[in-house]
């Protein structure tokens, strides 16, 4: 007998799950809408051209090695990822309040503050939305947080956020108490909070000693400005906050599988960073050792430099351009159609995703009937959507919604 024997099986993943489903149909018009990555109007996997380039300057370069890198990773990387979240001319950098450590993308730039500041700050309980991305549950308590709990944040009766709901779970939240904020481009939403319900939150927040750890995996893809998307971390960093914030170039730069990432660290007073980056330096070393180079390298040639730069930011421009013309085109074809109920909610979403108000039902019967590939909470990845496939869906969701 193995001693394995008894290990129960896991369940699935749904994403992966619906992934394997989807690779596995032999229908010719099937349709992926739930995988979290970007596709092309064709509905290919796009690799950035910025990043095949730079790709071929790295394997021609003989001066890079396979060496180690260092535990907190590539300094220029680290510093190019602050300066892109903060601004070039942010006072807390210029102030030496803000530094980064490079991370397995944002995932890991998750798993590495939240050990952190439970070790070390011994936070024991974080907020996350009602829904979040399905895994800051599972990362946070595998950090050691006992205290899981959720603020309420999406409306299903507005489509939009249950903003009052927010603010009184942020109100009765403990002192210390982690929030766990999207950034920009909310997952699985697509609904950020106002300019002046930032202010609010932050007013909350403050008064309530709460403490922001900022999840920021899709800066620029929003709405294709790099600043606008950070605008909330920059907010809460004029405040006067403390922060973290987990930054991924999975989506903006379409390295997914290469895990760039970095994690900010944003301090009121300097003298804490060499102690701090001592301490990160530990959970690092007994969690993985040292974050892989290629992606890193990619990453920091491009920010720090003004040509390239502005190549990738084009390359943003377009992928947040066809995401914002196809939710025009879902929406307009469901009009079109007369579907039952207010679609307006499609175009007024930004980033990858639209929580479409399907339900579970419907979501299963486009999976059966239709091919069409979606998650049960009625989440779709609207690049998933091209001129060739969008009239088929919005057919599908027309028929699903009336029968
Ligand atoms: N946070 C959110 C909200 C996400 O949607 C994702 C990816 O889907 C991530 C974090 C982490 O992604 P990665 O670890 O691939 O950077």
């Amino acid at each position: 007998a193995s001693r394995f024997q008894g290990v129960e099986q896991g369940p699935p993943i749904e994403v992966f799950l619906l992934n394997r489903l989807f690779t596995e149909d032999t229908f010719q018009n099937k349709v992926n809408l739930g995988v979290g990555a970007y596709r092309d109007e064709n509905g290919k996997p796009w690799v950035l051209p910025i990043v095949r380039k730079m790709e071929k300057q790295l394997a021609a370069d003989e001066t890079l090695l396979h060496e180690y890198l260092p535990v907190l990773g590539l300094e220029q990387f680290c510093n190019a990822s602050v300066a892109m979240l903060l601004g070039e001319d942010s006072p807390a950098i210029a102030a030496g309040k803000a530094f980064g450590v490079q991370v397995l993308s944002g995932t890991g730039g998750l798993r590495v503050g939240a050990e952190f500041l439970n070790k070390h700050l011994k936070y024991d309980t974080f907020y996350y939305s009602t829904p979040t991305w399905e895994n800051h549950h599972l990362v946070f308590v595998n950090s050691g947080f006992t205290k899981p709990r959720s603020y309420r944040y999406w409306d299903p009766k507005t489509r939009g956020i249950d903003f009052d709901g927010f603010i009184e779970d942020l109100k009765s939240a403990p002192e210390n108490a982690v929030i766990l904020l999207h950034a920009c481009a909310h997952n699985p939403t697509g609904i950020d909070p106002t300019r002046e319900q930032w202010v609010k939150i932050a007013d909350v927040m403050e008064e309530r000693k709460l403490f922001p750890f900022f999840d920021s995996a899709y800066q620029g893809f929003a709405s294709g400005d790099l600043d606008g998307d950070a605008w909330a971390v920059r907010y809460f960093v004029s405040r006067g906050f403390e922060l973290l914030c987990a930054q991924s170039y999975a989506k903006n730069f379409g390295l997914y599988n290469e895990r760039v990432g970095n994690l900010a660290v944003v301090l009121n007073e300097s003298a804490h960073v060499a102690r701090i980056k001592s301490q990160m330096t530990w959970i690092v070393r007994g969690m993985y050792s040292n974050p892989p180079a290629h992606g890193a390298h990619v990453v920091a040639t491009v920010l720090t430099n003004k040509q390239l730069f502005d190549e990738w930011r084009d390359h943003i421009k377009l992928m947040s351009t066809r995401v914002m013309q196809m939710r025009e085109a879902l929406r307009s074809e469901l009009v079109k159609l007369g579907t039952p109920g207010n679609w307006d909610h499609i175009v007024k979403q930004i980033g990858l995703f639209s929580y479409t108000g399907l339900n579970q039902r419907q979501c299963e019967y486009l999976i059966q009937e239709y091919h069409i590939y979606l998650l049960k909470s009625g989440r779709i990845n609207i690049c998933g959507l091209n001129p060739g496939n969008v009239q088929y869906v919005a057919k599908a969701i027309n028929d699903a919604v009336t029968k």
